[in-house]
């Protein structure tokens, strides 16, 4: 309560006994800037002071209580009032509403101030501009989907069709994306069609247009299926067709299947990620394909025209005389169609020699022969 105690207002606000009403608003607002909570954050001192400034400044500005207080010394609502309220303000609490910021952003305060004037019109400029972000509620295009798709690895050579369950924003069937219905209006509920609402900040309490209605009190009448946004949100079925030759990794792009866009806003696109299976004999590199073969000893040694498997059936491949394992053959176009260049991979084929175990004598004794007919080291070159 500001009833007994015997603060000097005039002192507080810095003018003289004799100030006019205009100096001491002008006072009020220059030292209310300077020690503003909000410009001095965590600042006990200037809270303090701040507090006595504001109520110097509730005594002062009325000509009543200034009298009250010039002629006793104090002020008393009690004394003033019998039996009345403080004109609806709870004790302790700060009423901006009477505060006109406007003149903080034209400098007409004096030069000292300027860095507390700037510190007050940001603040300012922080919620006119939060203000204007929530306004614009207009159309909007809506967001790409991606979707990661595994696909089996010969669905990905000869081409399939998915059904995929994708969760998306659609139009919204009751306003056809527009999100109002019919060309009523309703009272903004947001502001109680009043075209403003009042916001706190710390003690501060300051009237902002209203984002919904942006100051005009009315909306439009809102579509109640999907709140106004246009669209709703729920899983569809999109059949996907995947063409023949796609890799892992293949990007797909299925048009207008993203989300609906906002109030009218064109949709966005589906994208469909493959990734290819593994296959027991085959492993796709891009457009190649990669193989292992088993070949013998004799078949090494000797040579042999074997048949191999490929993605279309059996083709023969040719096993030059004295081939190791390891040694790679490609067959020429026997890999994955490429639909862009129209043109086949290859095929690599990886000999590997399978040595059997030879529990005969007849056989060892014919290893040992040839071991004694051929005598190269293939591990002499390393030691040299
Ligand atoms: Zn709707
Ligand atoms: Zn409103």
């Amino acid at each position: 309560m500001t009833g007994t105690d015997q603060k000097d207002y005039y002192k507080a606000l810095g003018v003289k006994k004799s100030a006019s009403a205009d100096d001491i608003r002008k006072a009020y607002r220059r030292l209310a800037r300077k020690h503003h909570p909000d410009v001095n954050p965590g600042d006990k001192a200037a809270e303090d002071k701040f507090k006595t400034i504001q109520q110097a400044y509730d005594i002062l500005k009325d000509q009543k209580k200034r009298d009250m207080y010039d002629q006793f010394g104090f002020y008393s609502e009690a004394g003033a009032y019998p039996g009345g309220g403080a004109a609806g303000r709870g004790p302790g609490g700060f009423d901006f509403s009477g505060f006109d910021f406007s003149g903080a952003q034209g400098g007409g305060a004096g030069g000292k101030q300027g860095h507390q004037e700037g510190g007050f019109s940001d603040l300012f400029s922080q919620f006119f501009r939060q203000d204007q972000q929530q306004a614009p509620r207009q159309a909007q295009p809506g967001e790409d989907l991606e979707y990661n798709v595994d696909i089996e690895f010969w669905d990905a050579i000869k081409g399939t069709t998915l059904r995929l369950n994708v969760a998306r924003h659609e139009p919204c069937p009751q306003c056809r994306g527009g999100g109002n219905i019919g060309r009523g209006s309703v009272a903004c509920a947001e502001c109680n069609a009043s075209g403003q609402v009042s916001q706190s900040v710390g003690a501060m309490r300051f009237n902002l247009t209203c984002p919904r209605c942006q100051g005009s009190g009315q909306l439009r009448d809102v579509c109640g299926q999907c709140a106004g946004e246009g669209r709703i949100y729920r899983n569809e079925t999109v059949e996907v067709r995947i063409p023949p030759g796609a890799q892992s990794g293949s990007r797909l792009r299925v048009a207008g299947k993203g989300n609906a866009g906002q109030r009218g806003g064109p949709a966005g696109d589906l994208y469909i990620v493959t990734r290819v299976g593994s296959h027991p004999v085959f492993e796709r590199k891009g457009d190649d394909i990669h193989m292992q073969i088993p070949i013998t000893v004799p078949e090494a040694i000797l040579g042999a025209a074997i048949e191999v498997p490929t993605i279309d059936g059996k083709a023969r491949l040719k096993i030059p005389p004295a081939t190791s394992s390891g040694k790679r053959f490609r067959l020429r176009e026997k890999g994955v169609l490429n639909r862009r260049t129209n043109h086949r991979g290859d095929q690599f084929v990886e000999v590997k020699i399978v040595v059997p175990e030879v529990p005969d004598e007849a056989s060892k004794a014919m290893m040992s022969e040839f071991a004694n007919l051929n005598p190269e080291d293939p591990r002499a070159g390393l030691f040299e």
